[in-house]
């Protein structure tokens, strides 16, 4: 690799959360990025997103958080329902400042308009409906052939290209997702709850809602699902209908107002981490491409939003690459990787009903860690 110190210009493959965030990020240190994203139609499915208060910090150092809280609703708590009955409540620090919300829901929608925008408006080109179809690495930089017949050089690639990750297959062939053996389901409801508000159900399992607008609200519940069923979209109502059964309470009374196929979300949970660095020469890993977690603390999005500051800010420094990605894995790795295995615990106990930790114990001193600085 050659001696230079300064990252000019950044290939990122996929325009989800993390490359959106990271093309901000760039563009606010006047680093020249370029999207490429596989999708044709740049939408985004699914529900709501819920976002804490280490990922509002992130959001307000990335200049974004403003407009982003223009289309969220603010909530101050976190709240768990045991089946006794008893109330756990998980206090969260106002992060970004005394101003700002310690947390947030947002439709997933809103939030992908709120990151295009920005990206749009700082002049960032994307290309839809194209990716990568190779590379090579020269002295001076990474020269990368496109599936639209077109090539480029840049001095970074960055795969931001999710829990199956083509930018990955390339670079480390041997890291696969995996199915961990349950689902989420998800559907959304005209809003009545302030916070986010959980639900253990009598089997361990967790159902929740959580507000996304004045308007919205969404309900989640976790499944075992060993044989990773696949249902046609008029079989879905019943089906998160049945995953609720033995839940008492508001989710308990919402059931029967689950009657649309097409409005249920049923995601079976997919999980990878790359083991020690997410980089290889100029190219490097960031979001669910590196790290795909299940929802158990609800970080998948604000690591993701995480990763991309913490790059963006590393690729700015005056030193050389290899040094920039370093020091990008020391503040991003434990992090990570701490999000990822305690997200998977709970699922563990959750499938298993062996319990041997406090599940609320270990969420309350995860959102502790990730309230400290990056
Ligand atoms: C149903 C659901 C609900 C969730 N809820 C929450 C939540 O409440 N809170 C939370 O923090 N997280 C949540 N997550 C997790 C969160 O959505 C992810 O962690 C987050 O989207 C990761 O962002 P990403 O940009 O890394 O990946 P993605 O959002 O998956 O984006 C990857 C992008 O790359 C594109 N792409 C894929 N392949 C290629 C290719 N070869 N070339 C170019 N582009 C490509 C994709 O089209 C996509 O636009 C949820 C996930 C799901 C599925």
């Amino acid at each position: 690799m050659s001696t230079q110190t300064k990252t000019k210009r950044v290939l990122i493959v996929g325009g989800g959360i993390a490359g959106l965030s990271l093309a901000i990020g760039l563009s606010q240190r006047g680093i020249e990025a370029e999207i490429v994203e596989l999708k044709e139609e740049w939408t985004v499915y699914g529900v709501g997103i819920i976002i804490q208060s280490n990922v509002i910090r992130a959001m307000h150092q990335l200049g974004i958080l403003d407009k982003f809280l223009d289309q969220a609703y603010p909530f101050e708590n976190s709240i768990v329902y045991l089946p006794n009955g008893h109330k756990i409540v998980h206090p969260s620090a106002r992060l970004a400042g005394p101003e700002y919300p310690p947390n947030c829901g947002i439709a997933r929608i809103a939030l992908h308009k709120v990151l295009v925008s920005t990206v749009l408006a700082a002049g960032v080109p994307v290309r839809l409906g194209v990716t990568l179809a190779s590379y090579t690495e020269t002295e001076t930089g990474v020269l990368v052939s496109f599936t639209d017949g077109t090539t480029g050089e840049y001095d970074v690639v960055v795969g931001a290209d999710g829990t199956f990750s083509k930018v990955r297959s390339l670079v480390f062939p041997d890291v696969k997702p995996h199915f961990t053996g349950q689902a989420v389901w998800r559907y959304n409801f005209r809003r009545q709850v302030e916070d986010l508000t959980n639900y253990i159900g009598p089997k361990g399992l967790a159902a929740g809602l959580c507000p996304l607008s004045d308007e919205l609200m969404y309900m989640y519940v976790t499944s075992f699902e060993p044989d990773r069923p696949r249902y046609e979209e008029n079989e879905l109502a019943e089906q998160m209908r049945i995953r609720l059964d033995g839940f008492t309470g508001p989710v308990a009374a919402l059931k029967e107002q689950i009657t649309d196929g097409a409005g249920v979300v049923y995601r079976p949970m997919q999980v990878v981490f790359i083991p020690e660095k997410w980089h290889k020469g100029r190219v490097i890993l960031i979001g669910d491409a590196a790290h795909s977690t299940t929802p158990h603390m609800g970080q998948g999005a604000g690591i993701s939003v995480e990763d991309a500051l913490v790059l963006a800010d590393e690729l700015s420094k005056d030193a050389p690459l290899e040094a920039k990605f370093e020091q990008f894995m020391r503040r991003r790795y434990e992090r990570c990787k701490a999000v990822c295995e305690r997200s998977e615990q709970i699922g563990k106990w959750e499938m298993t009903g062996v319990v041997d930790g406090d599940r609320h114990a270990l969420v309350g001193r995860t959102l502790q860690e990730l309230a400290q600085p990056i």
